[in-house]
């Protein structure tokens, strides 16, 4: 499936625009700074009926995530970047949607916000420099589900193939945590594989 150029821009735009520099991402301090309410609920409000993971509404011209915060942080992780893609990629307005459910619109547009969640949450540029990908170390630090990392490295040829970065506005990412993390796990795989220094 081809999607719109469209996508592919927004996520470098926002990715730039935000200045997302620290990783893992704080979903909940982004969400403050373009003041898009948080609103959560638990496994017995009657809102799981609408999403067990969360959804997002427009109303008023003020938007709101609703989540479920009684389930694995990691998902709940997941299901906040998902909802910042809908606002993001504004399919609220352009569907005339005040609520987004699963497939109410189409489910490319679903595709497009977990595009755009997993380009949020763990950037192409960042896995790319790494040389041994493993699912549980990346995981881990990322804090996302290693289903959510393993997706993440299946892609990465394909949102390289199309996120086009303006050279002119480089991307600058907090290397420290994570290139001491990243420099030990590669020693230690070198270690053992007979690699000398
Ligand atoms: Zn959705």
């Amino acid at each position: 499936m081809t999607y719109r150029k469209y996508l592919w821009e927004k996520i470098v735009e926002f990715q730039q625009d935000q200045s997302l520099i620290n990783y893992p991402i704080n979903l909940y301090e982004l969400c403050k700074q373009n003041e898009w309410q948080l609103i959560t609920y638990d496994q017995n409000s009657p809102l799981v009926d609408i999403s067990n993971d969360g959804f997002s509404v427009y109303r008023d011209n003020e938007y709101y995530i609703f989540y479920n915060a009684s389930i694995h942080e990691n998902r709940i992780r997941f299901t906040l970047a998902h909802e910042i893609g809908h606002i993001v990629l504004n399919h609220h307005v352009e569907f005339n949607c005040e609520i987004i459910l699963d497939n109410s619109v189409g489910s490319y547009i679903e595709d497009e916000a977990n595009i755009f969640a997993r380009n949020l949450l763990i950037p192409n540029q960042l896995v790319s420099e790494i040389e041994y990908k493993s699912v549980k170390i990346l995981a881990s630090y990322f804090k996302v589900s290693e289903v959510a990392m393993a997706t993440r490295l299946n892609t990465l040829q394909i949102d390289n193939r199309f996120l086009k970065y303006d050279k002119t506005k480089p991307l600058e990412y907090c290397y420290n945590d994570f290139h001491t993390i990243f420099e030990c796990y590669q020693m230690a795989f070198n270690r053992m594989h007979g690699v000398r220094y």
